[in-house]
């Protein structure tokens, strides 16, 4: 049986950031792709969004207060100095998102550079872990690990085909944490039959605000084949869990003051046309000169356009998910140094908490912060 110090289990994110942050320790990198990052390389549209300007607890879902605290220890600052010390210099794109200039390769290639002298045993698959002897043991499809401490940067489970599973989770339960109920999240939606019609509009993206469990968001709609996508649908999909929306398709409109104009509504509105109509028909009201509209009418036109009502009927699901929403409870989780508060020498980190980010580089960031305090952790014992 191999003995080490400390096995991260999970080669993404968070795990390499704990591995390139280790002092002198005689650690383990455990991952079950036959490559580290898969996650990371296909991120970002292939060149990594890896944080964001406007960084704040508020673009998280989870305990804020311990977003925070964590963030505070490693924040976006701390993040790109250190990429920069190390050659890389991320670019600020669609206002405040940080991409690598080139490819995601070139973050990884940092990590690749910082975890050389770490042992790794990739296409390893970790299927379960137990404590005997104040010593972990990990089972894996090659063998058996023995660690003194365990980092579990497995992360959630969207995208299985790039390795993910649920072995935090049953790890975390195992030695008696809290698991809150996962789902998939930045994800697009189904539709219920009533927004059918919305399949025909495939391929067309206008910008909306809406409203969901107490959020207001903004951004772009994209009509697809199977539903709804696009940054806002990904974003709110990330607080709604049932229930209504609402969306303001003229955000930026007043339409009373186009009221006594004696043109077509669809050709004043400052939407595509076609979903303008589609709009109109799926309510049965006439796209006509505007001035000829009675009160009534009129009064459904401001709804329909200002407060669309709907509600989604599901998600593209995790093999579309960006992330996994929700997961190991905090609470029982010391912020200081992402060690267990039930089993010592057992950490967790990253996506596989019960902390989930918007899009924006959100969740990279919430990853590497973690990935760096676990091993501040770990460097000083
Ligand atoms: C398509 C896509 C694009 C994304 N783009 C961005 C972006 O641009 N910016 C952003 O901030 N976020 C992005 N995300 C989200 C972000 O990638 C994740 O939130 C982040 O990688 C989570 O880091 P992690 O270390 O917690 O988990 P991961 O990066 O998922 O790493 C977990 C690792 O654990 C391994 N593992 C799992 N189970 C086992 C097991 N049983 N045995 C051994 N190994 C195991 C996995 O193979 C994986 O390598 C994107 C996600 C997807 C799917």
């Amino acid at each position: 049986m191999q003995r080490v110090d400390i096995a991260i289990i999970g080669a993404g994110a968070t795990g390499l950031m704990v591995a390139s942050h280790l002092e002198n320790k005689n650690a383990l990198l455990i991952d079950t792709n036959q490559d580290i990052g898969a996650k990371i390389a296909i991120s970002g549209g292939g060149k990594c969004n890896i944080t964001n300007q406007k960084l704040s607890p508020k673009y998280y879902l989870g305990d804020l207060n311990f977003v925070k605290q964590i963030l505070s220890k490693y924040n976006n600052h701390t993040l790109i100095s250190w990429l920069k010390s190390q050659g890389l210099n991320p670019i600020l794109q669609k206002e405040s998102q940080y991409f690598c200039p080139k490819s995601a390769n070139e973050i990884l290639n940092i990590f690749r550079k910082n975890i050389h002298h770490i042992p790794k045993q990739l296409n390893t698959k970790v299927l379960s872990v137990d404590k005997k002897n104040n010593r972990f043991v990990i089972d894996t499809n090659r063998g058996q690990i023995e660690a003194k401490k365990i980092v579990v940067a497995s992360g959630g489970l969207s995208f299985a085909k790039l390795g993910a599973t649920d072995i935090g989770y049953k790890i975390a339960q195992k030695f008696g944490h809290k698991v809150n109920r996962v789902r998939p999240a930045l994800v697009g939606w189904t539709l219920q039959k009533e927004q059918f019609f919305f399949k025909e509009l495939s391929g067309i993206s206008t910008f909306v605000k809406l409203s969901t469990a107490n959020k207001e968001l903004e951004g772009n709609i994209l009509f697809a084949h199977k539903g709804i996508s696009g940054p806002v649908i990904l974003n709110a999909s990330l607080y709604h869990t049932k229930g209504y929306i609402t969306i303001n398709f003229l955000p930026n409109f007043k339409l009373h003051s186009i009221r006594n104009s004696q043109k077509q509504l669809s050709t004043l509105l400052p939407l595509p046309k076609r979903v303008t109509k589609a709009l109109l028909l799926s309510k049965n009201i006439p796209d006509k000169p505007i001035k000829k509209y009675d009160t009534t009418k009129w009064q459904e036109i401001n709804n329909l356009f200002y407060s669309y009502f709907m509600a989604p009927a599901g998600t593209f699901g995790y093999s579309k998910a960006e992330v996994t929403a929700s997961g190991i409870d905090t609470s029982e989780i010391d912020p200081k140094t992402l060690q267990s508060r039930l089993c010592k020498g057992l950490y967790f980190g990253g996506e596989v908490l019960d902390i989930t980010g918007e899009l924006g580089g959100y969740n990279l960031q919430w990853a590497f912060s973690c990935g760096y305090t676990i091993a501040k952790g770990l460097n000083s014992v």
